[in-house]
């Protein structure tokens, strides 16, 4: 199982992950201290995230199969842009839904 060390109290629990839906298509993945109750937001995502999440999962299986090292570059480097867009977007979220 998974373990990891708690801020708050110093001990070490299990990661439980759950979902939390917050409207608007927003979903929390969080988990929470079995010793201090105290919750950790693992990540946040909506429907734009999720889209893109899928977009770079295509384009990475595409890459893949590709035999054009030309065209596999481009594919490389339209996932890369997709992904920080993904990084950014998932930290603005996460912030939004930290504030209710
Ligand atoms: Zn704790």
């Amino acid at each position: 199982m998974n373990l990891v060390n708690c801020d708050q109290c110093k001990k070490n629990f299990p990661i439980q992950p759950k979902e939390k839906k917050h409207g608007q298509g927003i979903k929390e993945t969080y988990f929470v201290c079995t010793h201090c109750k105290t919750r950790y937001t693992a990540y946040v995502t909506d429907q734009e995230v999720r889209r893109m999440q899928r977009q770079i999962q295509k384009l990475e299986k595409e890459s893949l199969f590709t035999k054009d090292n030309n065209k596999r570059l481009v594919l490389y480097s339209k996932v890369n842009r997709l992904k920080e867009e993904v990084l950014k977007r998932m930290n603005e979220l996460k912030e939004q839904v930290s504030k209710r």
